[in-house]
């Protein structure tokens, strides 16, 4: 049965049902109803029945398929995921308006509790249709986080009553490394309100990310009393690494933070904030009388040492609201990082020794490796059958400590519409939701015999992803798509990106 992500177990049984328009649905409420009928029109046949029922079990769900469907389930989350998952079994054994699903026993359970998607909507801007679209692609795949990148040096991209100007000033650029067409957009809070509540009904957290305190160019751009010397920039057009950082060293910035992540918390009602902490260049702090000062106050040391004291500030702000942060790995150092932090992996050299240690010092991690989730890659350098190998770096990296989960983010630096999304996001995001759910171990090949179905069942949401022969280029195919991606990087901003990143572990 072509179904991801793949089931816990299968027991095939002896003959077929007719999933049919007469087929009577019981048990469910009008929104799962509806999930479940709008997917595919099917003609009028027999009568039987498909029954799901609350109750105590010890998997997520389980559904037994002979004479009638019985679907039981621990919750409401758990029916959705079989319907979900009856959704891609009508849709495989489909034919002439009804579909022919052989019976069986399924029982089913995740792997991981958090299974997550990122999306960048700093770089490009993409409307709240697309981000519904993901929700319904993500949804269906059962996986159950949406992170939001939502500030960056290229844009800010939601409406504060409290501030303005970030929407003013920072949703908007005057072009694209030097193309001089303007980028702009934001989410108003009403539009939040109804995605976040899109997302719920589908079982979908969405998490916010404000990134500190570098990745703050259209922050700073906005109040530039965030800037340690109040210097007025403008939103960063051009991509890499950029040397604007806030200022760890005046009470204000803190006050200010506090104030912009309080609104957010009250526009996403999730368990989760995340407050970057990637790539923050330490030049300006190095020429800013108020950070060393504050260095000298709390006996830092170093300024990755003042790095780790404005996080956990940022840390215990978020506590004192009931959220649980999320930083990218960078953030961690030294074991200085508040214990409560959960560490988003993406890089961390060959041998993952911060990721291992931070690890072994109790950590929750969450698995973002670029080598192996990184969808803005090229499919030369992260095919489909590449992606699937993120489960056994996850098994490798759990002898360490706790794994929550895993997350691929689309960076979007160099995607700028809906489709091109769609074609980098899909079919990997299947491999990905097959990791972060199944315990059985991936087979390529097993796989692929299953992603095609899913791929169809996405047709009908309207989203089209990459063909499978497409996701593992051949050897000259890869080449020309390795030196077009890589080649696009070298532009006049090179050499900053090379020597701020000189500057980040300092
Ligand atoms: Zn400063």
């Amino acid at each position: 049965m072509k179904i991801i992500p793949k089931p816990e177990s299968i027991t095939m049984l002896e003959g077929d049902f007719v999933f049919s328009g007469s087929t009577q649905i019981v048990g469910l409420d009008d929104f799962l109803m509806n999930d479940i009928n709008s997917f595919i029109d099917l003609k009028d046949g027999d009568k039987n029945s498909c029954v799901f029922t609350l109750s105590k079990i010890e998997e997520d769900y389980r559904i037994e398929i002979g004479e009638n469907i019985y679907v039981i389930a621990n919750n409401r989350e758990g029916i959705y995921h079989a319907i979900q998952t009856l959704k891609l079994l009508i849709l495989e054994y489909y034919k002439n308006e009804y579909s022919y699903i052989p019976c069986c026993i399924i029982e089913d359970n995740y792997k991981y509790e958090y299974r997550g998607f990122m999306l960048d909507v700093c770089r490009h801007y993409y409307p709240i249709s697309t981000l519904k679209k993901i929700i319904n692609s993500i949804s269906l795949l059962k996986m159950n986080k949406l992170h939001l990148h939502l500030s960056d040096d290229q844009g800010f991209r939601i409406q504060l009553n409290r501030f303005p100007l970030l929407t003013d000033i920072g949703s908007k650029r005057n072009g694209t490394r030097g193309d001089g067409i303007p980028v702009s957009g934001f989410y108003t809070q009403a539009e939040i309100i109804d995605l976040v509540k899109y997302a719920k009904d589908r079982f979908v957290e969405i998490i916010p990310e404000i990134d500190l305190p570098g990745h703050t160019s259209a922050l700073i751009a906005s109040y530039p009393d965030l800037h340690c010397k109040g210097k007025e920039i403008e939103v960063e057009e051009y991509f890499g690494i950029v040397e604007n950082v806030v200022c760890a060293g005046k009470e204000n910035t803190y006050k200010m933070l506090e104030d912009i992540i309080g609104e957010l918390a009250n526009l996403f009602p999730s368990k989760y904030f995340h407050i970057g902490g990637d790539e923050a260049p330490k030049t300006q702090w190095m020429e800013c009388e108020d950070c060393k000062e504050t260095m000298k106050k709390n006996g830092l040391k170093t300024y990755m040492d003042l790095q780790s004291y404005f996080t956990n500030r940022i840390i215990t702000y978020l506590k004192s609201i009931n959220k649980a942060p999320i930083v990218w790995n960078e953030a961690y150092h030294d074991g200085k990082l508040d214990k409560v932090a959960n560490i988003q992996f993406w890089a961390d050299g060959l041998k993952c020794k911060n990721i291992k240690n931070a690890l072994e010092e109790g950590y929750p991690l969450i698995y973002s490796n670029n080598k192996y989730c990184y969808l803005d890659h090229p499919y030369s350098s992260l095919s489909l059958k590449k992606t699937i190998k993120a489960q056994n770096d996850m098994i490798s990296l759990s002898d360490y400590g706790d794994i929550v989960g895993i997350e691929t983010p689309l960076w979007t630096e160099w995607i700028k519409d809906e489709s091109k999304l769609f074609k980098m996001m899909f079919p990997r995001t299947l491999a990905i939701a097959d990791v972060a759910w199944s315990k059985s171990t991936i087979d390529y090949k097993e796989f692929r015999n299953r992603a095609a179905n899913s791929l169809n069942a996405l047709f009908i949401y309207d989203i089209e992803g990459s063909g499978i022969r497409q996701s593992n280029p051949d050897c000259i195919t890869s080449l020309f798509e390795s030196i077009f991606f890589y080649g696009r990087m070298i532009d006049k901003k090179l050499g900053r990106t090379i020597k701020n990143y000189k500057n980040i572990r300092k």
